[in-house]
């Protein structure tokens, strides 16, 4: 998606561990028109492919997910809690994740009641990178017992394995933006022609 990667290209930070940082319109600043867009072309690339629900995680997710829902006839949005505490109740899907930016392990949840078995999920997220927070989310679907349609991403760095991964496990897997290298000495960032 050009718009996208013009956004990345001049407003994108590379941080030394393959970080790209891009919170002047993704992360933390939201661009809510970007936002629109991003959805509108997910909504193109699912096209005829049922959606009744799009599963997200907190927080950089949530947003793009909401705006996203509106091209998707406006289905309803459940976004995976990161929490500490432990729920024994069983009203919760619970797994463990690891977290790429932070370098540690957190728990995420999404109550029971809002993943009903059978219906057809849309996973959306900011980034993709090693694909952990991907097969948490993939995890939490598989107990649920929906089926994934597809996965929305809006930024999959392609030399790390998550998107590789994925796509051989034959999800339909659709990222607006896919970066093959960056150089943090250069700020260099190119895109991989989709
Ligand atoms: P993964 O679980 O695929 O290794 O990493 C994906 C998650 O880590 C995303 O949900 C995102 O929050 C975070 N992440 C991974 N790489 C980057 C990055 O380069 N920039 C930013 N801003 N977040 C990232």
């Amino acid at each position: 998606m050009k718009e996208l990667e013009d956004r990345i290209l001049s407003e994108g930070i590379v941080r030394e561990g393959d970080v790209l940082k891009v919170d002047s319109f993704l992360n933390h600043r939201c661009d809510t028109q970007l936002y629109d867009h991003m959805g509108a072309e997910w909504a193109r690339l699912f096209a005829g492919e049922p959606v009744d629900k799009i599963l997200t995680i907190e927080a950089s997710g949530i947003g793009i997910a909401c705006v996203a829902a509106r091209h998707f006839g406006n289905v309803p949005v459940v976004f995976a809690r990161k929490t500490e505490s432990v729920n024994l109740d069983g009203s919760q899907y619970r797994t463990q994740i690891h977290s790429y930016t932070y370098g540690r392990d957190y728990q995420v949840i999404v109550a029971k009641r809002f993943l009903t078995p059978g219906e057809h999920v849309l996973i959306i997220d900011d980034f993709l990178a090693n694909g952990c927070a991907l097969n948490g989310l993939l995890k939490i679907c598989e107990d649920a017992g929906v089926s994934v349609t597809g996965i929305g991403i809006a930024v999959e760095k392609g030399f790390q394995p998550g998107g590789k991964s994925l796509r051989k496990r034959g999800y339909h897997l659709e990222s607006l933006a896919i970066v093959d290298s960056m150089d943090p000495a250069t700020g260099r960032i190119v895109f991989r022609e989709q």
